[in-house]
């Protein structure tokens, strides 16, 4: 019964989309199995994820798959950026389908997700960032565009494959005190990365820019003609799983968030590290930003470290397991050397032992009275 109802539904407009989902077993079992997370101890309040609104600029191989994957896991708003169309060429990719080839990749993107989950709410904006025009509607949206109209954004994603789209993400961001995320993949497939962006207190893009930005390089005089990049949706799948996980992990506020998480699928390599800004940044908003974040760091109250002293031991663990040493006492003294007179608070951390001589067993040599010239003689006779 509840089987018909879904492919009567189904044929439906998005409006009784909306109505016949709640008829649906399985919408409820989507939800406890994500709702199963908190039972589990891992997020202590997964609801919260409807709360957030996330921006996606570049709506391509990994942008789509994140959107994709924000709207399975019931995020509350997502912003699409995007001025491409679907193309045919672009099916060895996730996401989208042949019949969309034509259609703009926002637009397409929009009705796709509107169908896996209605609860989300979608802006989508179909033009370049890099305008001056465009960009200003990019920032004012970033800064308004929260899922409560005239609040920011929770966090971009930057999902684009060029330089210049970077540099402006990166410049707005700064501008507007804005955390963002950053994600590449390789031209030539194989490699792909993730970069947390908080203003003021991590490295921005433009603080170690690449090559090409650095010496001003115009980034399309480098693509040579009728050569064009590699793609795998394998490495774009692994790049956008391990962007929406960070973007999970800083929103819900569980595991460990990564500053740059890289991803080498050559020797299944994954690279984490943290950077600092960089204190002569060419970007002027970057460098108030970092004024800014030392004040706000200097005014926290100062924490005083405590030493936790004495052994920890394990005694309340459910399984009953303790930590023991290996060797026993007696085994420690007789390895160890004496301990010399040292100053009050000094500890040695190994002492040598002394050399047990009388253990070495004395060989002892007979004088046969024989002369070498007589020894030679008896061996060669053998
Ligand atoms: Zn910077």
């Amino acid at each position: 019964m509840l089987f018909t109802i879904y492919y009567l539904h189904r044929h439906w407009e998005y409006k009784d989309m909306v109505i016949s989902l709640q008829w649906l077993p399985d919408k409820c079992e989507i939800q406890s199995r994500l709702m199963a997370l908190k039972r589990m101890g891992i997020v202590s309040d997964y609801e919260k994820i409807r709360t957030f609104t996330v921006a996606i600029v570049g709506v391509g191989g990994v942008g789509s798959v994140t959107a994709e994957m924000l709207t399975r896991c019931g995020i509350g708003k997502l912003l699409l950026f995007d001025y491409d169309k679907v193309e045919l060429a672009n099916m060895n990719r996730l996401f989208f389908q042949p019949h969309q080839a034509g259609l703009s990749k926002v637009q397409a993107a929009e009705h796709t997700l509107r169908n896996i989950n209605p609860d989300v709410l979608f802006e989508v904006h179909n033009y370049n960032i890099t305008t001056v025009e465009n960009f200003e509607h990019f920032m004012n949206r970033i800064s308004n565009g929260g899922l409560e109209e005239g609040k920011p954004v929770d966090l971009v994603l930057s999902c684009v494959d060029n330089f210049e789209a970077r540099m402006t993400i990166n410049t707005a961001c700064n501008e507007l005190g804005q955390t963002w995320m950053e994600s590449g993949v390789s031209e030539n497939a194989v490699s792909g990365h993730i970069q947390l962006i908080i203003p003021g207190e991590s490295a921005c893009f433009a603080c170690a820019p690449p090559l090409v930005v650095a010496a001003n390089i115009d980034e399309k005089t480098l693509k040579r003609e009728g050569v064009c990049a590699a793609s795998l949706p394998t490495t774009m799948g692994v790049v956008a799983g391990i962007l929406v996980q960070n973007v999970l992990k800083f929103l819900l506020n569980f595991g460990t968030v990564s500053f740059y998480l890289g991803y080498n699928a050559m020797q299944d390599f994954f690279p984490t590290m943290s950077m600092k800004p960089n204190p002569q940044c060419d970007d002027r908003n970057c460098r108030k930003q970092q004024k800014e974040y030392k004040k706000k760091v200097a005014a926290l109250p100062k924490q005083e470290v405590i030493q936790e002293e004495g052994d920890i031991i394990h005694e309340d663990n459910e399984w009953g397991i303790e930590l023991v040493s290996e060797i026993s006492e007696e085994e420690l003294k007789k390895s160890s050397g004496p301990i010399p007179d040292l100053p009050e608070g000094i500890i040695v951390a190994y002492t040598v032992p002394q050399k047990q001589e009388d253990s070495v067993p004395e060989v002892t040599v007979e004088d046969s009275g024989e002369s070498l010239e007589d020894l030679m003689a008896k061996m060669k006779n053998i």
